[in-house]
């Protein structure tokens, strides 16, 4: 662990493992809530002076890290594979996305503006400025876990806050090799601090408890979200909740049904599904539903599952065997309930794919709204496909659900197009579009998909208190 500007050890420690061979990679220590603490009292400690710096010595760091990191993008890649599991391309890929980050809000500290607002009062001036929240704690998912760190450490190290870190247990050595880069940076002792642990609910605690803490900023699933949430109300502590998601996928029939179906292929089966913004129903106008499964199908078909380090693998492992439980259970509750099956729909246990947790990149066609894909985040390479016939019934349809996080829609029509941008209860919409994301645009969910945002002019603002002076002259 990395608290105060020194690696420290404890007495337990717990394996980490390549989830595409059940490999042993490492050994990490197992922190607990009196780590916890000791690195929220070093981030109190570096606050005072951290705070208190120019925009531009934070930029300097923020900046000279981005640099760093992307020195080591290939070294981090190939760390994320055999960590996380995800191809190697899509591994350097996450890299200069984490990157971004670190380069975007290294900018934006020097954009810090307050205003002066006009008083009615002839003898009175309003001043309004911005100052960093405090200590942040933050807590990290595992299937972008290098992203998901810079996209809160480098908004709160731009606004002048010192920040904890508690990453995911599976991949605890993506978030020590990112703190060696930021150390290497030069940010002084307290002000990063990183506890790993095995089991977090008693440092989650510990965070949403301790006074000290102003900020909890949390990625991961929505039912974690919602206990830390309540845990944080005592103190009205300030969060942020980046949460599960159940995205639709929406294609009209002026599209093109190739063109969308390509789309899908690539968003849909993206870090093997294992995205929070990854399509979860597939709605498809009934006219052009033939032309979109073939192709759907004849780009899954070619799709290898393999070892992420091999050369042309596009499918990587799920991260445990409780994600391959859940995917399956998925596939078979939709079979009993009247899905047809194109491809897939089984654990793939070949040869060396036995050792990791691999499943077959899966379609499944006649998807309705009895089936628990339906509704339940999936998290795993199955695309479900349902057909539609009108535009008000689709909508209907795409909004029903407790998640409202990311959504597609493919048109031609531009009318239609911007109708479903209003009209969808997503944060992210992408239209003819499947990579709505970049550290410039804003990050987030609606509904129990979260709240705040990440990235963009408002990620910084998640980290800061807005202060007014009313000045009597
Ligand atoms: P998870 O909620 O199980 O774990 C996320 C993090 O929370 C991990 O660091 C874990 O150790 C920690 N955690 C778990 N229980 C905790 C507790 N009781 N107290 C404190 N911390 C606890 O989720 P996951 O399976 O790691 O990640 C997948 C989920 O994350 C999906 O639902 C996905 O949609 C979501 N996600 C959302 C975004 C987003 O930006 N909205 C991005 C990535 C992932």
């Amino acid at each position: 662990m990395y608290i105060d500007g020194n690696w420290v050890e404890t007495g337990s420690t717990f394996d980490v493992f390549n989830p595409a061979n059940g490999e042993k990679i490492g050994e990490v220590a197992d922190g607990d809530a009196s780590d916890a603490r000791l690195a929220i009292e070093a981030a109190s400690k570096a606050f005072a002076t951290w705070s208190t710096t120019t925009a531009y010595e934070r930029y300097e760091k923020l900046h000279r890290a981005y640099e760093l990191m992307m020195e080591e993008q290939s070294s981090l890649a190939e760390l994320m594979t055999r960590e996380q599991g995800k191809p190697l391309k899509a591994a350097m890929n996450e890299v200069k996305y984490a990157a971004d980050f670190l380069l975007w809000f290294a900018e934006e500290a020097k954009r810090l503006y307050g205003e002066t607002i006009p008083s009615a009062r002839s003898d009175q001036r309003f001043l309004v400025m911005k100052q960093a929240i405090g200590v942040v704690a933050a807590i990290t998912p595992w299937n972008y876990p290098v992203s998901m760190i810079t996209r809160k450490v480098a908004p709160a190290l731009a606004a002048g806050c010192t920040i904890v870190l508690k990453p995911a247990e599976a991949t605890p050595l993506c978030a020590m090799a990112v703190f060696r880069i930021l150390e290497r940076a030069g940010f002084p002792a307290g002000v990063l601090n990183l506890v790993t642990c095995d089991s977090p609910a008693a440092i989650g605690e510990e965070f949403c408890s301790n006074s000290v803490v102003k900020k909890l900023t949390f990625t991961g699933s929505t039912a974690v979200g919602q206990k830390l949430s309540q845990a944080a109300a005592p103190q009205l502590k300030r969060v942020s909740m980046e949460l599960g998601g159940h995205a639709p996928f929406i294609v009209f029939d002026d599209a093109d049904p190739v063109h969308a179906a390509k789309g899908a292929a690539l968003v849909k089966f993206l870090n093997t599904g294992q995205a929070c913004i990854s399509p979860n129903r597939i709605f498809v106008q009934r006219s052009i539903l033939e032309p979109f499964l073939e192709t759907l199908q004849f780009r899954i078909s070619k799709m290898k599952a393999g070892d992420g380090m091999q050369e042309g693998v596009a499918i990587g492992p799920l991260v445990n065997q409780q994600a391959i439980d859940k995917v399956d259970n998925q596939v078979r509750d939709a079979m009993d309930k009247g899905a047809s099956l194109h491809c897939g729909g089984e654990r793939l246990s070949k040869g060396e794919l036995d050792k990791g947790f691999f499943y077959s990149p899966t379609l499944l066609s006649e998807v309705n709204s009895r089936m628990l894909i339906y509704r339940e985040e999936t998290f795993g390479p199955v695309a479900p496909v349902i057909v539609f016939d009108t535009q008000e019934e689709v909508l209907a349809m795409a909004n029903d659900t407790h998640y409202g996080l990311a959504a597609y829609v493919y048109t031609r029509d531009i009318s239609r197009a911007l109708r479903m941008f209003e009209g969808l209860q997503f944060g992210i919409i992408g239209i003819n579009d499947i990579n709505p994301t970049s550290a410039a645009a804003p990050f987030g969910g609606m509904k129990e998909s979260g709240l705040g945002r990440e990235g963009a002019r408002e990620g910084i603002d998640e980290y800061l208190e807005t202060k007014l002076a009313g000045i009597s002259i």
